[in-house]
């Protein structure tokens, strides 16, 4: 079985949509990843940090999934990392209402002794010096690096956000994103400069319209689901990047052929998660309604035409 390091927030998150709002849930890029990926039975870990705080029934339900939690670190006079959104009506576009980094400001990682020999790296969205901090501890360098990001670490911190995208191979941002990172409105284009930075796979997510798989020069579209009703986006991006990560380390496969199978996944599993609030959907998924909807993504794309 392969193993997967998952980095990135643990967090909790307010969310208020057009449906409804939360108070203070469980969130966070590495829950929504480790959650997605444990559908595909690696052997993952988290490196995290939270604060005393952060209740141990949600640690406890993360390792009911087989997700090592050895690797997040809890500061017990220190508060967890907190993030509040505001969605608009076509739940398309999202303010940041707060950003508060809490004990994600004097993170110092630790990669638990177990995982320095990971399969497979995912770098999900936190402070770009502890993505960099962590691909450091791992001597000998992992199949494949995937890493996602978002623009707060483009505002905040651009120098060491592109030190670490120079040391990866997938990189998975959204379309504004990739326009902000390369300046070009283009996807192509910016897709191009983006593979010049050092990625040689970029995948431009683009929430309802699907996600884009570029590979120098090749290109591959991956449709979202078209749902009924979403209730929350919260972490559909990060359950599209525990799919895709997932799936490979699944299969092993580093291919730009298993990678578009890969970005199906990952599609597949994001349209779950937006069907309800925050983590929720992510914790009762099972495999069987995953193939249902495999099923109904292959139906949605295929197609026979004649060439004339
Ligand atoms: P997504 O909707 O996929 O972009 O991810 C939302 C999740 O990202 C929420 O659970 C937040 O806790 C987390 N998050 C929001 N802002 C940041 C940030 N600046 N760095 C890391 N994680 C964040």
């Amino acid at each position: 079985m392969s193993k997967l390091l998952i980095v990135g927030t643990v967090a909790f998150d307010a969310i208020e949509t057009p449906f409804g709002k939360t108070d203070k849930i469980l969130g966070g890029a590495a829950t929504y990843i480790s959650l997605s990926a444990s559908q595909f039975g690696a052997e993952s870990g988290i490196v995290s940090v939270v604060g005393g705080d952060f209740p141990k029934a949600y640690i406890t339900k993360l390792n009911e999934r087989n997700i090592n939690t050895d690797g997040i670190e809890i500061v017990e006079d220190g508060k967890t990392f907190f993030w509040k959104g505001l969605y608009h009506n076509d739940l398309n576009s999202r303010d940041t209402l707060i950003t508060d980094l809490n004990v994600l400001a004097d993170f110092n990682p630790v990669v638990p002794e177990n995982f320095k020999d990971t399969d497979f790296l995912m770098l999900g969205n936190l402070h770009p010096a502890v993505q960099m901090e962590v691909i450091k501890q791992i001597p000998v360098r992992p199949k494949l690096v995937v890493l996602d990001t978002m623009n707060f670490w483009m505002d905040n911190t651009l120098d060491e956000l592109m030190e670490v995208i120079a040391k990866i191979d997938v990189i998975t941002i959204n379309d504004e994103e990739a326009r902000q990172l390369s300046g070009e409105y283009s996807l192509v284009k910016a897709a191009q400069k983006i593979h010049k930075m050092g990625p040689k796979f970029v995948v431009i997510k683009k929430g309802e319209h699907g996600a884009l798989l570029f590979n120098n020069g090749d290109v591959f579209f991956a449709p979202a689901l078209p749902l009924e009703e979403v209730f929350d986006p919260t972490g559909a991006g990060d359950t599209f990047a525990g799919g895709f990560i997932g799936y490979i380390s699944k299969t092993g496969d580093i291919s730009f052929e298993n990678m578009k199978r890969a970005v199906i996944a990952g599609s597949n599993l994001a349209s779950f998660c937006v069907e309800k609030f925050g983590t929720e959907r992510m914790e009762t998924l099972t495999h069987d309604e995953i193939q249902k909807r495999l099923l109904q993504f292959k139906l949605l794309t295929q197609f026979d035409i004649e060439l004339s």
